[in-house]
């Protein structure tokens, strides 16, 4: 079994392989103990190795077994406060990835153009009001936006995904993405239909049996 510092190495390496991230973009955390290990600010993951994942718990105090001491993500704040709230929630990752930042210079939800929106936990992505990274204006903006969602924009910056495990928070960070990217391109033909309330519960209720055969 993998240590945490290394399954959280190995997400953040595969969030700048896969193109969600870029250079130090980007930041993602695991829930452990009574707290969470998060990516170290300002470092581009090839440059981590898993003694720079710094520990974090619900009170704040921060422990880092580098000398000097790793600084946890400038968006710890975010990451500490939908741990602490989100019992739902054990993985959490935020990318800068380009259709999810291109959708959020509009401040703007994403409606329900495509059923798979319910991916996210609702009818829409929504969109949080701007606030600049790293402040706990951001992060209260954020809770909001995630209120029983999985995934939200920030606006002008980029996205926030949560999920119970590694998998799921990844899984659904590249459907978000590719959602923003076929939005983005079906807003460059004019207004695209958009699915209604009665069709998205549909949608959900089918969603409550879909792939259950995977389940033990
Ligand atoms: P960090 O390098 O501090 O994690 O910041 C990256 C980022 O995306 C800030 O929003
Ligand atoms: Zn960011």
């Amino acid at each position: 079994m993998k240590t945490i510092q290394q399954q959280l190495l190995d997400l953040t390496l595969h969030l700048q392989a896969s193109g969600l991230n870029e250079g130090s973009s980007g930041n993602c955390s695991i829930r452990d103990r009574d707290g969470f290990y998060i990516t170290p600010s300002g470092l581009n993951p090839k440059a981590m190795s898993i003694d720079d994942m710094v520990f974090m718990d619900f009170k704040g105090t921060i422990q880092s077994s580098q000398k000097p001491p790793r600084e946890p993500s400038s968006e710890w704040r975010f990451h500490h406060d939908i741990l602490k709230t989100r019992k739902d929630a054990n993985v959490v990752i935020h990318t800068h990835s380009t259709f999810a930042t291109t959708l959020s210079l509009f401040r703007k939800d994403i409606p329900a153009f495509h059923y798979m929106i319910a991916i996210a936990g609702g009818n829409s992505i929504r969109c949080t009001k701007y606030e600049l990274f790293g402040t706990q204006a951001l992060s209260d903006e954020a809770l909001i936006a995630l209120n029983e969602r999985k995934a939200c924009l920030l606006a002008n910056h980029g996205m926030i995904v949560i999920g119970r495990d590694i998998e799921d928070a990844l899984n659904i960070s590249h459907e978000v993405e590719r959602l923003c990217e076929q939005y983005t391109y079906a807003l460059q033909m004019g207004s695209p239909t958009i699915l209604t309330d009665k069709e998205m519960g549909e949608v959900t209720e089918r969603f409550k049996s879909y792939g259950n055969w995977k389940k033990p």
